[in-house]
C-alpha cells in the first residue's frame, strides 16, 4: 500500500518515542495509516475546514487529517510524551498542525480555531461520551462545529444512533438525533488498535442541523427524557408523575399514550410533551 506522507511508519515513531500504550490514558492507538486517512474521509470535505482533533496520540488520525488536505489541524493531546512525534508533524505540514498538551475536559480550543470547524477523534470511550454530551448541549444553536467525526464502543455509537422500539434507544439517541443528522459509517474490530482493547468500536458522524428538528425548550426537555428513561420499564403516566399533577392530560395533549413506556415514544413526541409541559 502507498505511504499516505514521508513519515516514518507509526510502529516506528511508537518505538522512537517510547510511547508505550498507557491504559489509564485509554490508548489504543490506529496505526494504518490508510485506515486513519479512511477515518479522515468520513469526516466530510477537510479542504476548507478547521478540523479540532482531540487525543491524537502518536499521531496517526492527524496524519490522515493532514493527507486528505485539512486546512488546518487543532489536536489536543494530554499525554506530554506526545509532543515530540506530534511536533515532527507539524514540521511536515507547515502552519497547518497546532498542539496543545492539555486535557481536553478543561480546555476551550475556540480561540485557535477559524470557522467552518470540523471534529475528528478517537478517544477514550469515557472522555468521547462527555465531550459529545457537552458539544451536543450548547447555550446557542447551531454549534461551533459543522461535524463530529468520532470513535465509539459499538453499543454507545449504537445508542447515539438508535430508533424508538430497540434496547438502545435513550437519551444520548434523543440528544444526538433532536438537532444533528447521526449515523455509524465505520465498524471496527478490537484488532484494528494496538493494542486491542476487548470491545468493538465504531465511528459516528454527526451532522449538525440549523435548527432542532422539532420545537422544544433544550431544559425542558431533557428534564421529561432524564425522567421518563430513569424508569424506561415504567408507563410514562407512572414515571413522569413527578413532573406534573396533570401528567396523564399533557401526555394526551401531545399525542402520547400514558400507558406507554419510554421507548416507544418517538423523538416528536417528546419534544411535544416539553411543549405542553411549558404550557401554565
Ligand atoms: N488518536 C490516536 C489514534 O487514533 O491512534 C490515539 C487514540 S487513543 C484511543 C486516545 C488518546 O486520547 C490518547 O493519546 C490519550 O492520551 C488521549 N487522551 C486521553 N484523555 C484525554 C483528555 N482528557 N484530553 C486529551 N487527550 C486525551
Amino acid at each position: 500500500m502507498a505511504a499516505i506522507d514521508s513519515l516514518p511508519p507509526l510502529r516506528d515513531v511508537i518505538a522512537t518515542h517510547d510511547l508505550s500504550a498507557r491504559k489509564a490514558l485509554g490508548q489504543n492507538f490506529l496505526l494504518d495509516l490508510n485506515l486513519t486517512a479512511k477515518i479522515a474521509r468520513l469526516a466530510g470535505d477537510l479542504s476548507e475546514s478547521d478540523v479540532l482533533e482531540i487525543g491524537p496520540g502518536p499521531g496517526g488520525l492527524t496524519r490522515g487529517l493532514l493527507a486528505e488536505g485539512a486546512r488546518r489541524v487543532l489536536a489536543i493531546e494530554k499525554d506530554s510524551r506526545c509532543m515530540p512525534a506530534l511536533a515532527e508533524i507539524a514540521a511536515a505540514y507547515p502552519g497547518q498542525l497546532e498542539v496543545i498538551n492539555g486535557d481536553a475536559l478543561e480546555i476551550d480550543p475556540l480561540s485557535h480555531l477559524t470557522p467552518p470547524i470540523r471534529v475528528a477523534a478517537n478517544l477514550p470511550y469515557n472522555v468521547g461520551t462527555e465531550l459529545l454530551v457537552r458539544w451536543l448541549t450548547p447555550k446557542t444553536w447551531p454549534p461551533f462545529w459543522q461535524s463530529l467525526t468520532l470513535m465509539f464502543q459499538k453499543e454507545v455509537a449504537e445508542r447515539i444512533t438508535a430508533t424508538p422500539g430497540s434496547k438502545a434507544y435513550g437519551r444520548l439517541a434523543i440528544l444526538s438525533q433532536w438537532r444533528a443528522d447521526a449515523k455509524i459509517v465505520l465498524h471496527l474490530p478490537p484488532g484494528a488498535f494496538t493494542p486491542p482493547p476487548k470491545v468493538s468500536s465504531a465511528v459516528v458522524h454527526l451532522t449538525a442541523l440549523p435548527a432542532p428538528r422539532f420545537e422544544a425548550n433544550a431544559g425542558t426537555l431533557n428534564k421529561v427524557v432524564a425522567a421518563a428513561f430513569n424508569q424506561r420499564r415504567k408507563m410514562l403516566r407512572s414515571s413522569l408523575k413527578s413532573l406534573s399533577p396533570d401528567i396523564e392530560d399533557r401526555l394526551i395533549a401531545a399525542g402520547i399514550t400514558p400507558t406507554d413506556r419510554a421507548e416507544v415514544v418517538p423523538l416528536e413526541g417528546f419534544c411535544a410533551l416539553a411543549r405542553e409541559m411549558d404550557k401554565a
